[in-house]
């Protein structure tokens, strides 16, 4: 951040009164320009037969990752709830309706400023289709996740976490929530 957003002046890095933390403050109307960590929502999109359940990826169309699966998800916008971010981007990315149900996972990814969020959802049908940054989508059995050309490592735990739930819940068990540290 080099300018100030709001008058335009030349920003200079300083901690402010109160503050203990260096921040971006502008010299000019003395606003200071706080930077904080941003939520990313993902879904996890099921779909059941008889004696198996499908999960819902998609392969990017765009960098960070191109060409590697992941699970629908992106950035949460100022005028939504997660669920609705959860929702909304599984329609964009997946063309899929889904009924959100729990939050399933929450991982802190300090070394990137953000916080993920995972919810189950399942699939209100199959008429799902790529969307404008998806190459294709298309359901996985847990035998077919394309382990080693998965997007990213968030994805790679999410999906193990899920994995090992529903085994617990063929025994009887629930699903639970999951926490996770990436530190790098
Ligand atoms: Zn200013």
């Amino acid at each position: 951040m080099k300018f100030c957003s709001h008058c335009g002046h030349a920003l200079t890095i300083g901690i402010p009164p109160l503050d203990n933390m260096p921040r971006h403050i502008c010299p000019n109307c003395h606003m200071i320009h706080y930077e904080n960590p941003k939520i990313v929502v993902c879904s996890i999109p099921t779909w059941e037969t008889e004696n198996e359940t499908s999960i819902l990826l998609c392969r990017r169309a765009i960098t960070p990752r191109h060409g590697f699966w992941t699970l629908p998800g992106g950035f949460m916008e100022n005028d939504e709830t997660t669920e609705q971010a959860a929702r909304r981007e599984t329609k964009e990315e997946a063309g899929a309706d889904v009924r959100i149900s729990n939050l399933f996972s929450l991982m802190n990814l300090p070394v990137y400023h953000q916080v993920h969020l995972f919810y189950l959802a399942q699939l209100e049908n199959t008429n799902f289709a790529p969307g404008e940054e998806s190459l294709e989508t298309r359901l996985f059995t847990e035998k077919e996740i394309p382990w080693d050309q998965l997007a990213f490592s968030t994805i790679k735990y999410a999906l193990k976490f899920y994995f090992e739930d529903r085994k617990k819940i063929q025994n009887g068990g629930n699903f639970g929530f999951h926490t996770l540290d990436l530190t790098k």
